[in-house]
């Protein structure tokens, strides 16, 4: 093997440091990678991977990518999650001996990640880290390097309370101790990293509140080595660390937070079309960050809801307040991540323009607000910081149209510095006195076609054709440059003028790049009136939105109930809503409280039994997050908790069965909720064989209603439940209307107290078009199946149909007697083949069951139809 190079040596040993990272290697103009990197990155960057060039060295693979395009492959990666390892050239290659240093001087991951694509506007970009302790509980907390934001909490022992608490939106990283595995409540979605040290250190000791306790400290601990050891820069702009304990907010986990498509939806992962898009009508980056928590985690006090939502009153009656404040709004920038930068230190002189016109508009913001008279408002007001020092430093210092390049001069504003004024002027003559030289210079020597100019590589000369050459006095013109039909010359005043001008523009950009940096730390002085100036902004900004929304959709300011009453007139589905036109959406109303704490939900498919149910949740996250809602009127309880097992949002990815995730989810709701929580349950037991379904769905339903005592919204295609009313006293049946009309059903809509008479489930058939022979041949079955039924109803032959619905086990023995055949006569599943053996179904329909309806063409459909027909004539 060829002996390894000084350089490839350097490399391996600082890779070796960085195992898990790409490490981008600096060369010049590029970041090259080597080894394993380069094949990998060479295919996730679809970037072309080549050989190491050098003799002894042929074997090592090798890419690269450009210096100044660097940051949208590190982007590219970083979605994909993973780490980079920028190391940098730390000495000048030219005055180097050997083999220049280099050093890692920052490592770019999901979670640190402060500029470029993966950094989204409207999003935190959180890392977080969880230390479990010893005692089965974990502490808990997640940083936003772009904004500073630190959040902490100690979580319960339940892990499922560290997995709501891990996938909120916007955490990208989650920092572990190494002696702890996460894979069990991890998604796919987010990276994990280990860090050893669980040492605090002391320069972050002070962003602890006094009573955070020890136990937030591990974690607290964990994610600043973290940063540390991933940084290598200042952090001066993380902000104290916010307490908060899990149980202060409405509990929403995951499948909740996805079913109610809250942030984005279920079909397309797109924010429209998701509660969020109606609510967050912010006009700052910072206030549609905030909206998207504020969405995610409804508050359960009282008092802070009703704060919020008499900023919203406020905002509703003063129109042309609202709109002066939103074109105010306009122009304040982003300064979390403003702030965030400057601490930095890679803010350029445009951003600290934006900073500049955002403080600007702060005085007659807040005196628009004062103007208001709401304590909320005033209070802000007397929170905010006074930046009128730092506004009039950056309105002198600051030019007003700087180039993105801090290093190319353009950035100072004259009169600020007297040595810069100085060069600046000196270039200014220098070049007035070269504007004039031209004249001169022809009158002198008669030349008229003599021409001043520049360029970079040779500097100022005199530009003589080849045939007027001779006309050129001696000695004084010194020839610089011979191009094909001319030659370019310099005097000794040209010379000393350009020496001049050269020199005043070097000293003045390096001047102006060291009084940048000047200004950049004085701004620095400003971080926390800064950030907490920035919250309150974006508080403002989410309830502005708030009323826009609650004023364009006709919202209602809600009260709260003391005794757990949920009494909604006229509710509306807020998305559903806003997607039909005007009027089109049928309002219904909805009573629960102690004494009606069930609602069993039956009517036809696609008449709104899901919506009905949806509409209340997103009602009640609404009100706790401050906003008003979609009703004409609305007393609610607070919610501590929302459960769901909705629709057919099947996790295909995680590889579970249909019915296995319905059950866990339910599972979740029937081990969590208490008597405050809200459960929805659509259609429980579809996943599975009818019987069994059923008796799942019953049995569901009596432990609710027995044991748990949460207000439960419950739909079911199975009729036969609805005589559950008559022995369970909190359950109630309602249903929503739909009407036939000529023989076709046309959807109401509209919610009625009681059961649903009928399945019209032939005539959603008929509505899908289905061929006619089919649709008159189920009719004619359905006749014969309720034929059944009826003869067994009366004949109250046991034997022939197994009674699904049956007496709670959970009451002694009300209502003894009582039950309800199924339509179908035969049941099938896990039993069924023994009941089979007792009965005769008619071949057909055995075949019926058995076919493959969904993978037919219309002609085998046909011909299997008539297939049947000439069984049954026979
Ligand atoms: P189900 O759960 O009964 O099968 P859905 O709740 O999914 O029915 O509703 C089906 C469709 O009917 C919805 O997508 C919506 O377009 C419409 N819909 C539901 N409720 C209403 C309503 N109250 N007003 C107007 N349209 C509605």
């Amino acid at each position: 093997m060829a002996e390894e190079t000084p350089m490839m040596k350097q490399y391996k040993d600082i890779k070796s440091q960085y195992g898990d990272t790409f490490l981008f290697y600096r060369l010049g103009d590029f970041y090259e990678l080597f080894f394993d990197d380069a094949v990998q990155a060479a295919r996730e960057l679809e970037i072309t991977l080549t050989r190491r060039g050098s003799s002894n060295e042929q074997h090592i693979p090798m890419c690269g990518v450009p210096y100044h395009s660097a940051e949208q492959y590190i982007s590219t990666l970083i979605e994909k999650g993973y780490k980079i390892a920028i190391c940098e050239q730390v000495e000048d290659p030219k005055t180097a001996k050997g083999v220049v240093r280099r050093e890692v001087v920052q490592v770019v991951t999901p979670g640190t990640v402060m500029e470029g694509r993966a950094v989204r506007e409207n999003e935190n970009n959180f890392t977080a880290a969880l230390y479990p302790c010893d005692d089965g509980t974990a502490s808990f907390v997640k940083a936003d390097l772009t904004t500073g934001e630190i959040e902490g909490a100690v979580l319960d022992k339940d892990t499922r309370q560290w997995q709501r608490e891990i996938t909120r939106t916007g955490i990208k990283e989650l920092i572990v101790p190494s002696s702890f595995d996460a894979g069990h409540i991890l998604p796919a979605s987010i990276v994990c990293s280990v860090e050893e040290d669980t040492k605090l250190q002391q320069d972050f000791q002070a962003l602890l509140p006094e009573h955070a306790g020890s136990k937030v400290e591990s974690a607290f601990a964990l994610l600043t080595n973290y940063f540390v050891r991933t940084q290598k820069r200042s952090l001066s702009h993380l902000q104290t660390m916010q307490l908060y304990r899990p149980k202060d907010s409405m509990q929403l986990d995951i499948h909740a937070r996805r079913n109610l498509e809250l942030t984005e939806t279920l079909m397309d992962h797109n924010k429209r079309g998701s509660l969020l898009w109606l609510m967050d009508q912010s006009v700052t980056a910072m206030g549609g960050r905030l909206v998207r928590k504020w969405v995610e985690q409804p508050l359960l006090n009282v008092d802070d809801m009703k704060k919020r939502h008499s900023v919203v009153e406020s905002f509703l009656a003063h129109y042309f307040e609202r709109e002066e404040l939103r074109d105010r709004l306009r122009y304040v920038y982003d300064l979390e991540r403003l702030a965030g930068k400057t601490a930095y230190g890679n803010v350029n002189a445009r951003e600290m323009v934006q900073l500049r016109r955002s403080l600007q508009e702060l005085p007659e913001l807040f005196s628009l607000l004062d103007s208001l008279d709401n304590e909320t408002m005033k209070e802000w007001t007397e929170r905010a910081g006074d930046f009128s020092g730092l506004r009039d430093m950056l309105e002198k210092s600051l030019a007003d149209d700087p180039p993105v390049s801090i290093t190319e001069g353009g950035l100072i504003k004259e009169g600020w510095h007297d040595k810069l004024d100085e060069y600046k002027e000196a270039s200014r003559n220098g070049k007035d006195w070269i504007s004039r030289l031209e004249k001169q210079e022809r009158d002198a020597t008669g030349i008229k076609s003599l021409k001043v100019g520049f360029n970079k590589v040779f500097g100022y000369y005199i530009e003589v054709t080849r045939p007027n050459i001779p006309y050129l006095p001696e000695g004084r013109y010194e020839r610089k440059q011979t191009l094909t039909n001319a030659e370019r010359y310099i005097t000794p005043e040209l010379k000393e003028k350009e020496e001049m001008i050269l020199g005043a523009e070097h000293h003045s950009t390096e001047l102006e790049y060291q009084l940048f940096l000047d200004i950049r730390d004085q701004v620095k002085e400003y971080l926390q009136p800064l950030q907490e100036t920035a919250r309150i902004i974006s508080e403002i900004d989410v309830l502005q939105g708030f009323a826009v929304q609650s004023e364009r959709m006709q919202y209602v300011r809600p009260e709260f109930s003391a005794n757990r009453r949920l009494s909604i007139t006229g509710g509306r589905h807020p998305v559903i809503e806003q997607m039909l036109d005007q009027g089109e959406y049928v309002a219904n109303d909805m009573e629960l409280n102690d004494q009606r704490e069930i609602l069993l939900i039956t009517g036809p498919n696609m008449a709104g039994k899901s919506t009905y149910m949806r509409q209340t949740a997103l009602l009640s996250i609404m009100a706790q997050a401050g906003c008003f809602v979609p009703a004409e009127k609305a007393e609610l309880p607070v919610f501590d908790q929302i459960f769901t097992r909705i629709g057919a949002s099947d996790d295909l990815t995680s590889g579970q069965s249909t019915f296995m995730v319905e059950m866990l989810e339910t599972k979740q709701a029937l081990s969590m909720a208490t008597p405050d929580s809200l459960i929805l349950l659509d259609e429980i037991g579809r996943g599975t064989s009818t019987y069994d379904g059923m008796a799942l769905a019953q049995s569901i339903v009596e432990y609710i209603h027995e044991r748990i005592g949460a207000k439960t919204l419950f739909s079911t295609h199975y009729h036969e439940l609805t005589t559950l009313e008559d022995t369970m006293s909190k359950l109630f049946n309602v249903h929503v209307r739909a009407v036939e009309e000529e023989g076709n059903i046309v959807f109401l809509h509209k919610v009625e107290q009681g059961r649903a008479d009928r399945s019209y489930g032939i005539y959603v058939a008929k509505l899908a078009e289905l061929p006619d022979g089919v649709l008159d041949r189920a009719e004619t079955l359905l006749h014969q199946f309720e034929g059944h039924v009826d003869r067994v109803l009366h004949e109250e032959n046991e034997e022939l149909t197994p009674a699904p619905v049956l007496n709670s086990s959970y009451e002694s023995d009300a209502g003894e007697g009582e039950q309800l055949a199924l339509f179908e006569p035969t049941p099938a599943g896990s039993d069924g083949s023994k009941q089979k053996e007792e009965r005769k179904t008619h071949p057909v329909i055995e075949d019926l069951k058995k076919a493959d309806v969904l993978h037919m063409s219309p002609i085998q459909a046909l011909e299997l139809l008539y297939e049947y027909q000439q069984k049954l004539k026979r």
